[in-house]
């Protein structure tokens, strides 16, 4: 069975694809990056700060990776014209997209949904699930031009069992699934284009901190410890797999807290 956490990549293992990834600025997105761009990948570097976007862009070019590009966009103000402007820039300068990789997310506050704050459920609905839908979307066509693309939508143990006081951020979790199946149903067999879910387990970010502040952080993994998945899913050693939801860590690892995983891997493999 493919299990993309055990994956070993090859050194030039994505080269010549080019690969957008959301919330690349920070935490786990900016470790796929550059884990991607290390294996040569081309990264679109998407992201609501500048700033932070510039750093990773810099430590790509002075490590000698492919240059990588820039998009600003922040998921939750953007509006349609935003969106078509990325997708008219990756189809002007690629001429198509080999990966998508959906990590951006918010995590909203952890409270009983009897008492969960309707704008800040909007809110997180709204970035962690429908600002990706639109961007696949909007993306879709430039992912159709690719002989081998993917699609990766990033999960949650909350998402995969519901957990209390998770709301709006665990019910987007789940929501994703359902979008990453739909999708992954509706390419099936007219495009190259595969969809999965990959959930992380618990990682060292401030997403961490902030649903964790009590934790010792010491014990949590870094970021650039999970990458090896990330790489398997957006490359082509997961070459006709799609449908499929998988963990970056072993459930034992990833258990001790919000990040458990309770489902194995699965998906449907159409080659
Ligand atoms: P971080 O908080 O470090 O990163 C979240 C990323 O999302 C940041 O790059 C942030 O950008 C970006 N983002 C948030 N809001 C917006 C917005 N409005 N527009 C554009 N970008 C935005 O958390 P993680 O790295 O931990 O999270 C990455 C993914 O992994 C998330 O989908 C999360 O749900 C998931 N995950 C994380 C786990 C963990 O233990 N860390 C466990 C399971 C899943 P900026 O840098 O500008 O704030």
């Amino acid at each position: 069975m493919f299990e993309p956490r055990d994956h070993v990549a090859a050194p030039a293992e994505l080269a010549g694809r080019v690969i957008a990834i959301t919330g690349a600025g920070s935490g786990i997105g900016r470790a796929v990056a550059l884990a991607c761009a290390r294996h040569q990948a081309t990264v679109l570097l998407i992201g609501r700060d500048s700033a932070k976007l510039e750093a990773v862009h810099g430590e790509m070019v002075a490590a000698g990776s492919p240059e990588p590009s820039i998009a600003l966009l922040d998921l939750e103000k953007a509006v349609a014209r935003d969106y078509d402007e990325i997708a008219d820039a990756v189809l002007e300068r690629y001429g198509r997209l080999d990966g998508l990789l959906h990590n951006a997310g918010l995590l909203g506050s952890l409270a009983p949904i009897e008492h969960y704050d309707v704008p800040t459920w909007c809110r997180v609905l709204h970035v962690n699930l429908t600002a990706a839908f639109v961007l696949t979307q909007v993306l879709l066509p430039a992912l159709k031009k690719s002989a081998d693309a993917s699609v990766v939508f990033t999960a949650s143990s909350v998402g995969r069992r519901g957990r209390a006081y998770w709301g709006a951020y665990a019910v987007a979790k789940f929501a994703l699934e359902g979008l990453s199946q739909v999708l992954s149903e509706e390419l099936e067999g007219i495009s190259h284009v595969r969809v999965n879910t990959l959930n992380p387990g618990r990682a060292r970010t401030a997403m961490r901190r902030q649903a964790y502040p009590a934790e010792d952080f010491s014990q949590v993994p870094l970021p650039e410890t999970l990458t090896a998945a990330y790489i398997a899913l957006l490359g082509p050693a997961s070459h006709g797999v799609s449908g499929g939801a998988f963990d970056a860590q072993p459930p034992a690892r990833a258990s001790s807290a919000a990040d458990a995983s309770s489902s194995g891997s699965s998906a449907r493999n159409s080659s």
